[in-house]
């Protein structure tokens, strides 16, 4: 325990006491000023780090908001008088105000949309800082002078040293967060936005709060980068700089304030680089080893494909060779960042950081810590076997998609408790029926009653929030997850401490019970010894559980399992069933999808059978089985001509 304490922490803490030591050792303003930078950049990094690495965004912004924040600051000062603090703090609400504006609209965006849009807003804050000449003083840029701190003017030392504080504060804030629920919600909705709603984790307020947070970050280090060059352009927050910054998150190592940190002393020593001969050969020669290690690595491991391996050392490749060829690296700036940019993204997709941590790991025997004993299942999912009478009412529900009358007036009374199967042949409406339930479609017409109460149409969030949970038919796990966190996210009820509590370390405890509840979960799953594993790397059957155990986390009124028996083995199959009836002695009412008809049998209390969108039969399983239509529908032939009279 302890020695992990001092492995992990000890590290950041020795760094940040070797940091805060250098200006009473050394004596070098340019030195001193390279290091400011380097905390400056840090904090600007595990911003970006926020949206490119956990929400898994292209944001092209980050520059834009070093800008505003450093115009902010800039202009508190020469406007406002403000002294060092205010005009940070308002660098860091600028941040947040308009990244969550940007975020509301852009964010329901996918993809390179998104990307185009915080490319469109980095265009417009430069255009505004260089046009609003009366405020900005446009391309002449804006001269202010540090105020003084406390009554004291700053020296650079000291500034360094209160650069290097709130580095240290942001850093251990981030920590907290994104080891906690929140971070959790960050990286499931990379992974699967529809899973996060449907777990019941609002997709879009995290995307929002991450966004704005990522922001204020941008400007608080904005408003640190006025105070230290105390001279601002808006041409230095430009796409160069945009680059430049993706460029450190990506190679450093996304997810990771490790990666952050030496993806800023990248952009620091980037200059240095570019104008040194010695220093670019030495630096893209390392690249160029690096490039040949993974790569090599990766073919010897099977798990990178041969232009994977071969394009990143042919790429830094050339840089060696250019380095020596051109006359000037700096004219080749741009040309140099792209490949650089490529090689990492191509090779190295998890960064410095995300390549030298199996490593390291494995070199410190560094484990994950012991996980708490799982809680008893009875109390995480409280047997209820009481409860009589309706739990889910279908009223004659239609979904058309176009002209494809999907579900067309399907009317289904569901009993508390129940294990109700829905079959029928592919293409039926099955999945279409629980997806309009569970608001992932909202009806084309009719009702969706639960407890006699219209569930909300076509929202996974609310719904969910309304007590229905499920698995889908095509697994929607969050695979960079572990198999723990997966279920910790959906975990009903288990957060309650406020964000600025969580940032402050206050969600250890809440944290501590939710995991082990979930291992109870996992437990119940067959997944326990497994649970730091990534969801992406369980077997097929494995995940299939998991994903149960997940929507169980939920501790549903009404569980939904779209053919969780879909590509089983056999023997899993058995375990399945297993499970199900597990979950039948709690009393959580079940839909049961499933072409078996064996499971079915074994299960159901009730069958209600589709075909073209309508149902065509219903009983128990018996009774469907002897069904004429029933037998006629899944084989297409009457049942006379099958059974000999
Ligand atoms: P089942 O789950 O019983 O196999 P589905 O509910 O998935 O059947 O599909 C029923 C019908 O609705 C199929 O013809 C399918 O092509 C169509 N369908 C389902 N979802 C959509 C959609 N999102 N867009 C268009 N057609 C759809
Ligand atoms: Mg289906």
């Amino acid at each position: 325990m302890l020695k992990r304490l001092l492995l992990l922490r000890g590290t950041e803490l020795v760094a940040l006491v070797l940091l805060a030591s250098i200006p009473l050792v050394v004596n070098n303003s340019y030195a001193l000023g390279l290091l400011t930078l380097l905390t400056i950049y840090g904090i600007l990094l595990i911003g970006l780090d926020v949206t490119v690495g956990y929400l898994g965004q292209v944001n092209l912004a980050q520059a834009a908001f070093l800008g505003l924040g450093a115009y902010a600051a800039g202009l508190s000062v020469t406007v406002l008088g403000f002294g060092i603090p205010a005009a940070l703090g308002v660098s860091m609400l600028i941040g947040l105000v308009m990244g969550a504006l940007l975020a509301f609209p852009a964010l329901r965006l996918e993809g390179p949309q998104f990307a185009l849009a915080t490319l469109s807003f980095s265009a417009l804050c430069t255009t505004v800082l260089n046009e609003w000449e009366s405020l900005t003083g446009g391309a002449q840029g804006l001269s202010l002078s540090r105020p003084a701190m406390l009554g004291h003017a700053m020296k650079a030392s000291g500034f360094y040293w209160l650069c290097l504080v709130l580095l240290a504060l942001v850093w251990m804030a981030m920590r907290n967060l994104l080891s906690s629920q929140w971070g959790r919600a960050f990286e499931a909705l990379r992974d699967s936005p529809i899973a996060t709603d449907a777990m019941g984790v609002g997709t879009f307020r995290h995307k929002v709060a991450g966004f704005a947070l990522g922001s204020s970050l941008g400007g608080l280090a904005g408003g640190l980068y006025a105070f230290n060059f105390e001279y601002l352009q808006p041409q230095t927050f430009n796409y160069d700089m945009m680059v430049v910054l993706l460029l450190g998150v990506v190679l450093g190592g996304r997810k990771s304030l490790w990666g952050a940190f030496f993806g800023a002393s990248l952009i620091v020593l980037l200059p240095n680089l570019l104008s040194s001969r010695l220093l670019f050969e030495i630096i893209s020669g390392l690249g160029f080893l690096l490039a040949v290690v993974a790569g090599g690595r990766g073919l010897l491991k099977k798990t990178t494909q041969p232009f994977q391996a071969i394009a990143p050392v042919v790429a830094m490749g050339i840089l060696v060779a250019g380095g020596f060829m051109v006359e000037n690296t700096e004219n080749w700036r741009k040309a140099i960042f792209a490949l650089m940019l490529f090689s990492v993204v191509v090779g190295l997709p998890d960064g410095i950081m995300g390549f030298a941590a199996q490593y390291l790991a494995r070199l410190f025997g560094i484990k994950s810590a012991a996980l708490p004993a799982a809680s008893m299942l009875d109390d995480v999912l409280p047997a209820n076997t009481r409860d009589l009478g309706v739990l889910l009412e279908l009223k004659n529900l239609k979904r058309y998609f176009g002209g494809v009358k999907a579900v067309d007036g399907v009317s289904i009374s569901i009993q508390k408790g129940h294990v109700h199967g829905l079959i029928g042949p592919n293409g039926s409406g099955k999945s279409t029926v629980v997806n309009v339930i569970s608001g992932l479609y909202a009806p084309t017409s009719g009702e969706v009653l639960l407890l006699g109460k219209p569930l909300p149409a076509g929202s996974l969030f609310s719904v969910a929030r309304a007590g229905v949970s499920r698995t889908f038919q095509n697994l929607q796990l969050f695979g960079e997850l572990s198999a723990l966190d997966n279920v910790m996210l959906a975990l009903k009820d288990a957060y309650r401490i406020p964000v600025l509590l969580v940032l402050l370390g206050f969600s250890r405890a809440e944290d501590r019970r939710a995991q082990a509840e979930a291992l109870a979960l996992l437990e119940l799953a067959g997944l326990a010894d497994q649970a730091r594993v990534r969801a992406k790397d369980l077997t097929y059957g494995s995940q299939r559980f998991l994903e149960i155990a997940r929507a169980l986390a939920r501790k549903p009124e009404l569980l939904i399992l779209d053919e969780p028996a879909a590509g089983l083995a056999h023997p899993d199959v058995a375990v399945l069933v297993e499970m199900i009836r597990t979950i039948k002695r709690r009393g959580i009412t079940t839909i049961l999808i499933e072409h078996h008809m064996d499971v079915v049998s074994k299960l159901c209390d009730q069958v209600t059978v589709v075909d073209g969108g309508q149902v065509i039969a219903r009983g128990t399983p018996d009774e469907v089985n002897r069904d004429p239509q029933v037998i006629k529908a899944y084989l297409g032939v009457v049942p006379d001509e099958i059974i000999p009279a």
